[in-house]
């Protein structure tokens, strides 16, 4: 079982949406487990203060090294990679997510405020992920996206393992356009080709397809590809 532990300052944003759906089952089938915890158990003073100013100055509050670091130390399994969500770290993308989903469990911590203490980084051995050239106002959306990135390449997750093959980033390429029923809709017919029964020249046709999207679109994974 692939198993999920966050550390927030926003307990009630989990599970959220990751409860929901084919998430929401292979939760209760036991095919990943998400444990939840508040960085604000760990402070020990009568405010429950987790955060203060920054050494310098400087605008906004940091999370303490001091509470962060013993709130991970009471829960972090040896040996598990532990990752704090952040816009300076690695970026986050499906490779990423394929190797993480080998892992038997992960430790995300979601920053708040302006950040975290510099130190309990480097002490701890965490990595940082980023989810995009963006700032947000907290980790938590962040570690969402990780996780739901991560659940779907879960064995037994999705119901269709087809359905993680052929799609977009798998080969490189962008994901052709799909058509369901109606045939006929709003005058437009759906393409010819995927009427016909032939699955080479459907094959190919989706090919194309993708590979048009993906030059037209995206001409940084177009070179790649084509280089491959
Ligand atoms: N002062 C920091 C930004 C803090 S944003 C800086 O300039 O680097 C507040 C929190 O939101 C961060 O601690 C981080 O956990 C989260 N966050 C913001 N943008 C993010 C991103 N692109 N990816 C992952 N986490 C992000």
């Amino acid at each position: 079982m692939f198993q999920a532990q966050v550390f927030t300052l926003y307990p009630e944003f989990f599970p959220g949406p990751l409860a929901k759906g084919l998430y929401g089952k292979a939760l209760s089938n036991k095919l990943w487990n998400l444990n939840v915890v508040n960085i604000r158990d760990a402070a020990t003073d009568k405010h429950k203060t987790v955060d203060d100013t920054p050494y310098g100055g400087g605008t906004g509050m940091l999370l303490k090294p001091d509470i962060l670091a013993k709130s991970l130390d009471q829960r972090v399994k040896k040996d598990e990679r532990i990752f704090y969500l952040s816009p300076k770290g690695k970026k986050f993308d499906q490779k990423f997510a394929k190797d993480l989903s080998k892992e038997k469990s992960i430790s995300l911590i979601c920053g708040h405020f302006e950040g975290v203490d510099e130190r309990v980084l480097d002490t701890r051995n965490i990595e940082e992920i980023s989810i995009g050239d963006y700032v947000l106002s907290g980790g938590e959306t962040a570690a969402l996206v990780v996780l739901d990135t991560i659940l779907r390449l879960l064995p037994g997750v999705l119901g269709n393992k087809k359905s993680a093959i052929d799609e977009t980033f798998e080969n490189g390429l962008l994901e052709y356009p799909q058509y369901t029923k109606p045939q006929i809709w709003e005058e437009k017919p759906v393409p010819e080709v995927l009427l016909s029964g032939d699955h080479a020249k459907i094959k190919d046709w989706r090919l194309s397809q993708s590979e048009a999207i993906t030059r037209d679109r995206r001409p940084d994974l177009w070179q790649k590809y084509k280089k491959n």
